[in-house]
């Protein structure tokens, strides 16, 4: 009788034992699902504004492309071409149209004016000069090595322009080693501080890997701040049944409402003006 006791005993202990681990795995499955509904509620919640947001002068969005607008070195701010002609047009050619400072006479002074605000760390002067040396613009030698370096440096500083390029970088494993999840990570990212292209990225990764229903809430963000490219591919999903009529109708007049706030007759002037300028050079 005292030996079956005993057994009985060891046979409860174990299963409380048992239970407990039991109940240990469960929370652990649970806060680890949590966990993941919690990244993925941020990752589609946040970032629906383009990062690069609006002309600090006229406050008109930038297109996606950042075409028909440019940088100056002294403050380092995205400025209009519309903005830009209209200083020229009031004699202002010679100087920043956003900060008045003069704009450098040469590609050699502007890089000078860049690498200043690199050694004071500004993550915007880093990504700039990053991809002057990635792709050897402004009269830079080209340097894909020292291009990264800087593109590295200001994408741990928190510029959504630097984590895309330093994301594809990754993803290509063409400068540095392959390694999709850095990418993914980064493009993620990039993708909630407002990065439209990083947002199509993923879009088109989640499509690989036949996550529909994930990428069709990439590309949707993406082509709601203008992105071009996330139409085409909500637009081939809706073709092959994997996104509704309604779907590729609201995308695509997201997509156009945000192409046309970027409009202006300024604008408009502008790119007309430019062109028959770079014709004529
Ligand atoms: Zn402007
Ligand atoms: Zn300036």
């Amino acid at each position: 009788m005292d030996g079956r006791k005993l057994i009985m005993k060891k046979i409860t202990l174990t299963l409380a034992v048992l239970t407990i681990h039991l109940a240990l795995f469960l929370a652990w499955l649970w806060r680890r699902k949590r966990a993941a509904e919690l990244k993925d509620e941020a990752l589609f919640s946040q970032g629906h504004e383009s990062y690069q947001g609006e002309c600090p002068i006229c406050l008109l969005p930038f297109r996606v492309d950042l075409a028909q607008s440019r940088v100056n070195p002294c403050c380092v701010k995205w400025i209009c071409d519309g903005c830009i002609l209209a200083a020229h047009e009031r004699g202002l050619g010679n100087v920043c149209a956003f900060c008045r400072e003069p704009i450098p006479r040469d590609d050699a002074a502007s890089a000078a004016l860049i690498q200043k605000r690199v050694d004071a760390g500004d993550a915007k002067a880093m990504q700039l000069l990053g991809e002057r040396y990635f792709f050897g613009l402004h009269g830079i030698q080209k340097d894909e090595v020292r291009g990264i370096e800087l593109l590295k440096g200001a994408a741990n500083r928190g510029s959504p322009e630097a984590q895309f390029n330093v994301g594809v970088a990754y993803a290509s494993g063409e400068l540095l080693e392959k390694d999709e999840t850095k990418a993914v990570y980064l493009f993620e990212i990039a993708a909630k501080a407002g990065h439209p292209y990083a947002r199509l990225n993923l879009g088109l990764i989640e499509s690989t890997k036949r996550n529909y229903d994930r990428a069709l809430k990439h590309l949707v963000i993406a082509a709601k701040m203008g992105e071009e490219v996330s139409v085409t591919n909500i637009q081939s999903l809706h073709r092959n049944g994997l996104a509704t009529k309604e779907d590729y109708f609201q995308a695509l007049v997201g997509y156009q409402q945000a192409a046309e706030e970027t409009k202006s007759d300024q604008r408009e002037k502008a790119k007309a003006y430019f062109q028959a300028r770079r014709g004529s050079a």
